[in-house]
């Protein structure tokens, strides 16, 4: 059974009693439209500032249900595995106990495995399909479809996207608050759902890695989304307005830049996480830039990574989206094959980001 909203806290209570020398629980500080309190689970035996760390983010969009279940699944299992000093299985996928320890001793891993929990208690018990929050409709507009705010368009990169993009690019979002699905929010970061990710960046800067899953395609995307990756001119950017008229344009000659360094190391990292995830069962989900589905505007992953571009104090943050599954909620006996190969690709990011990254 998929777990509702109060057993995801209350994992997280368990987690952090059973196993005090390995969890830390932060409260996030803004509380979501219906006054729910989420937190975040820091697994590590190491203190915060000590190691390099991972967000790992999930439940952002209401109606996916897996990737909550899947965090607080791999959180169990890497705090029972280290302390009864053995290794994980999932499938043809495994991992030592010296791996194992390796995670916990030498990285952090902060879970915030339900970002929207107002959005995903309405989807468990009211209307399944729901995506967004549940932010009330404005003053004027009424229909249940008015409700919410899509939390992964909301983000404050390139968020205007009629300012932002070409008029004919294909950028899934909008500004009407009666869409069902892709409704920005009123400003950037309006709502309390994407300040609380924002919060725990600001707070954590030894986050170096950011993963929201989601579900479902299957597919690993790095950054970017807002237009196709190039490497050969810098001013090519987010920043420039010059390219507000022409961004989201495939096959244009003109891109967003990323350093060719930083484009090896985010594709290295993702086709570990894809190999890892493809050995539990054969599935092979496929690396490719965000670009790839179609452009994006408002997401976390190009957020966390352009967070370093637009404040030289920020640290760097690799951002993926896993897309996991091939279907929102399966039955639970495929939610766990598809927990299995979420968990494995996050393992083997534990496992070889710092490496990949610095090395
Ligand atoms: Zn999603």
């Amino acid at each position: 059974m998929y777990l509702n909203v109060a057993e995801i806290e209350s994992a997280i209570t368990s987690l952090d009693g059973a196993y005090p020398g390995g969890t830390e629980v932060i409260d996030l500080p803004h509380a979501t439209h219906e006054g729910r309190t989420t937190r975040l689970l820091r697994v590590g035996t190491r203190q915060s500032d000590e190691v390099p760390a991972i967000l790992l983010l999930g439940g952002m969009h209401a109606r996916e249900w897996v990737p909550p279940d899947a965090l607080i699944s791999l959180a169990a299992d890497l705090l029972e595995a280290h302390d009864a000093g053995t290794g994980l299985g999932y499938g043809s996928s495994t991992f030592t106990a010296a791996q194992v320890a390796q995670v916990l001793e030498e990285v952090s891993l902060f879970f915030f495995p339900c970002v929207n929990p107002d959005g995903r208690a309405f989807s468990q018990t009211t209307s399944a399909m729901w995506r967004k929050n549940r932010r009330s409709a404005p003053a004027g507009s009424t229909g249940p479809s008015c409700v919410g705010v899509d939390l992964n368009r909301n983000f404050d990169f390139v968020w205007d996207h009629k300012a932002k993009f070409a008029p004919d690019a294909d950028v899934h979002t909008s500004d009407k608050p009666c869409d069902p699905q892709v409704y920005r929010g009123p400003a950037a970061a309006s709502e309390p759902e994407t300040r609380n990710v924002v919060w725990a960046l600001d707070s954590h800067p030894r986050i170096r890695w950011m993963v929201d899953v989601h579900s479902a395609v299957p597919v690993i995307l790095h950054n970017w989304g807002s237009d196709q990756n190039q490497s050969s001119t810098p001013t090519d950017n987010f920043r420039n307005p010059d390219l507000d008229a022409v961004r989201g344009r495939p096959d244009d000659g003109i891109g967003e830049f990323m350093t060719e360094p930083d484009l090896n190391i985010a594709v290295e990292l993702a086709e570990r996480m894809n190999d890892a995830a493809r050995a539990v069962r054969g599935v092979d989900y496929g690396v490719e830039p965000a670009f790839g589905l179609y452009p994006t505007s408002g997401t976390s992953d190009d957020y966390a990574y352009s967070r370093h571009l637009t404040d030289p104090a920020h640290a760097k943050v690799f951002g993926y989206t896993i897309e996991c599954g091939d279907t929102f909620q399966p039955v639970f006996s495929e939610a766990e094959e598809v927990i299995g190969e979420v968990s494995a690709a996050l393992l083997a990011l534990a496992l070889n980001a710092p490496e990949v990254t610095d090395g």
